[in-house]
């Protein structure tokens, strides 16, 4: 028997993969990052096979992995972790410069490490990247952003993606929420005020702060995180 519950015991840290794919810069978040070895250091870490990054990590056997801080914007974790490169240019509007030929992003980083790839080993759904350390540099003392802060702080969840997503992420989130939070009641008139939370990232559309019904918004309204439609929100129930 497998209790998914226990995969949430071990920790992880939050970092940006990026790289080059003809010429464009791509990337996406990724939380599976470990030193392998400190001699001639050698790191490895995972992405699943249907995001963009995958396949251009393996065109172009280099990667630069920026450790996230806890002082990262917001937009930035969310445009990397939530989006496809395959879509959109992500280093737009993001502070990066290019290292070795790899574009890095700096922008609310602890610090850089820039790698060859030397092995990508196949497991299913994700290969691990394994790559060999050549050149690496902090950029600030700020604190790195471990992946509980990302969920106890930011409030965020794991993307269908990430190799440490749980189908019942959402579910389990929704009852830990405060009862006398989920429903505000509006003292002068009778309208109830209710939550809905995105299942992609998390992100919890409050009627009492909206002050607009859910059911009101524009059919085309988007998540303001994630950029999904409003068919992926749910109720926040008691
Ligand atoms: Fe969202």
């Amino acid at each position: 028997m497998i209790d998914n519950n226990v995969f949430r015991d071990i920790s992880y840290g939050l970092y940006i993969v990026s790289t080059k794919y003809e010429n464009k810069n791509v990337g996406c978040v990724i939380n599976t990052l470990s030193q392998v070895t400190s001699e001639n250091p050698i790191i490895s870490f995972s992405v699943n096979k249907n995001n963009f990054t995958n396949e251009a990590i393996k065109a172009s056997k280099k990667f630069a992995i920026s450790i996230i801080s806890e002082k990262i914007k917001e937009d930035v974790i969310f445009k990397f972790g939530y989006n496809s490169s395959k879509d959109m240019d992500k280093f737009e509007n993001t502070d990066f410069i290019i290292e070795s030929g790899m574009p890095v992003v700096t922008d609310g980083m602890c610090s850089y490490i820039v790698c060859d790839l030397i092995q990508t080993v196949d497991c299913g759904t994700h290969d691990i990247f394994v790559g060999r350390v050549t050149d690496t540099k902090k950029i600030s003392n700020d604190k790195e952003m471990t992946y509980r802060y990302y969920h106890e702080v930011i409030k965020a969840v794991a993307p269908k993606n990430a190799p440490t997503y749980i189908e019942d992420d959402n579910i389990n989130d929704n009852k830990n929420q405060n009862k006398s939070d989920a429903e505000k009641t509006n003292s002068n008139s009778d309208i109830k005020y209710e939550k809905y939370r995105c299942i992609i990232c998390g992100y919890i559309y409050d009627e009492a702060t909206e002050k607009v019904k859910f059911a009101d918004l524009p059919a085309d309204w988007k998540c303001p995180r994630c950029g999904v439609g409003k068919e992926n929100f749910v109720k926040v129930n008691e």
